[in-house]
């Protein structure tokens, strides 16, 4: 860490940041071929332009601006710094963070400028260090075998963090300010959703998307999924009233996006409530819920056995 990082632990604290003069970008309509401009403050990079290997955000206030996923491996990540700097001109400082650790939100960081400062949750942290991802190994080695993944993760390291937060943390930005909040264990152990105060906006990385992801990720986070925690962030997500959704992955979309999930999960766990108090054995439970909510909820087939069977695990 360099000299002005600082640890914070406990809820909310603000960083002062130092900055320069703003300048918004002009609207753009969802047509538009560059990045979207969907609120005063938030602009997105949609998954599949320029960088982009998800929904990345980039919030800008009078004194600085905060990138959300940094886009994976240098070569993208530079490609983001530079739309964040054509976003935010001057000297206002730019600030890096990541849904959560996976190579396709994070290892972008290695493109920023040094002068970026990188923020990372002490659980993101805990994700790196536990699967040897700095190392090469787990969802690290995954990307690089990937034949259309290995050119971008070339050069691709995790930067040191300049700041690390425990819990939430809440970043001043001038004129906006972003809450950082932990949602893990869901998807990894460390991941954090950001809400864009004022605008209405949260970006859900990839625990709240149209289509719920897979949940049993073990191999590629510090801690196993937990749905108690995982529904109950999809819960605190709706306390938001978010007007805007920006998942990591898929469309963007209102409230009804987290809604739907947290109504599939609670489904889920209901039925394996009341199945598994009637004794069957995880099996039977796990194609019985399969057989009943997939269709029903839309949802993958896996996804649903995954989530009966980590409820099965989890519930009395
Ligand atoms: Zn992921
Ligand atoms: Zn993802």
């Amino acid at each position: 860490m360099r000299s002005m990082a600082r640890v914070l632990t406990g809820a909310a604290v603000a960083l002062g940041i130092i900055g320069g003069v703003p300048t918004i970008a002009p609207a753009q309509g969802p047509a538009a071929a560059g990045p979207l401009k969907l609120s005063e403050h938030v602009t997105v990079v949609l998954q599949g332009q320029p960088g982009a290997q998800s929904n990345v955000g980039i919030v800008v206030g009078s004194k600085g601006a905060l990138v959300i996923d940094s886009g994976l491996g240098p070569r993208n990540g530079a490609i983001l710094a530079n739309v964040a700097r054509q976003l935010a001109p001057g000297r206002a400082t730019l600030h890096v963070a990541a849904t959560h650790f996976h190579p396709e939100h994070m290892m972008g960081e290695s493109g920023f400028p040094a002068s970026a400062i990188i923020l990372r949750s002490k659980g993101q942290q805990e994700d790196i260090d536990a699967t040897g991802a700095a190392e090469g190994r787990g969802v690290v080695a995954l990307f690089k075998g990937m034949p259309n993944r290995a050119a971008d993760m070339e050069g691709a390291i995790y930067r040191t963090p300049d700041v690390t937060f425990a819990g939430d943390a809440l970043i001043d930005l001038g004129g906006t300010r972003v809450r950082l909040m932990e949602l893990g264990p869901a998807h990894t152990r460390g991941d954090i959703g950001f809400f864009i105060e004022g605008d209405g906006v949260v970006f859900t990385g990839d625990v709240a998307m149209s289509t719920p992801i897979g949940i049993n990720s073990a191999r590629f986070t510090a801690a196993p999924t937990s749905t108690r925690v995982w529904l109950a962030s999809l819960e605190r997500l709706m306390e938001l009233k978010p007007r805007h959704v920006v998942p990591s992955h898929g469309p963007l979309g209102d409230a009804s996006m987290i809604d739907k999930h947290r109504v599939f999960m609670t489904a889920v766990r209901d039925r394996v409530s009341a199945l598994k108090k009637q004794r069957h054995t995880a099996d039977q439970i796990a194609s019985t819920v399969t057989t009943e909510l997939a269709a029903k909820y839309q949802v993958p087939e896996k996804i649903v056995a995954d989530a009966a069977r980590l409820f099965y695990e989890e519930l009395p």
